[in-house]
């Protein structure tokens, strides 16, 4: 992602909250009571790219929140500070489950090799091999085909 789609991406955000802020609370008239009702709109609905964006996130291989990378992320010890600012964008419960999967499928298929990175051919086959095996397990005791790009 260039520096424009993040200065586009960045106007748009304050272009739609300048919009939110200009809104008007709602009154209800029901029943003989009479209600308020205040809007409170956040940019929740956002992809990782969009997000990256928001934030200034030169790699998507780094964390919007924290801007570790899977390197550091290995370091439990390591205390990561935390962008506030970047939490307001939450987390889209289906891309946190899908990327949960992703990760526990990733994690699965590198666990014969112990590797985050696989450098050596062997242990490229080792993993390409167990994750035929899961895919293969899948499809035959769930009926699900996981981890296969579709077109389009
Ligand atoms: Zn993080």
């Amino acid at each position: 992602m260039d520096v424009s789609d993040s200065d586009i991406t960045n106007e748009e955000i304050i272009y739609i909250d300048n919009k939110i802020k200009s809104l008007e609370p709602t009154q209800v008239a029901q029943l003989k009571k009479s209600f308020v009702v205040k809007h409170v709109m956040m940019l929740t609905m956002i992809d990782a790219k969009v997000c990256n964006a928001a934030t200034n996130t030169k790699s998507t291989m780094k964390c919007y929140i924290c801007g570790a990378t899977s390197k550091d992320f290995n370091d439990l010890s390591n205390k990561r500070p935390c962008n506030e600012d970047s939490l307001k964008f939450g987390l889209s419960i289906l891309h946190a489950r899908l990327r949960l999967f992703e990760g526990v499928l990733l994690i699965a298929y590198k666990l014969p090799v112990k590797k985050h990175q696989l450098r050596s051919e062997r242990k490229k086959q080792i993993v390409q091999q167990r994750k035929l095996e899961i895919q293969k397990e899948f499809r035959s005791q769930l009926g699900l085909i996981v981890d296969v790009p579709k077109a389009g």
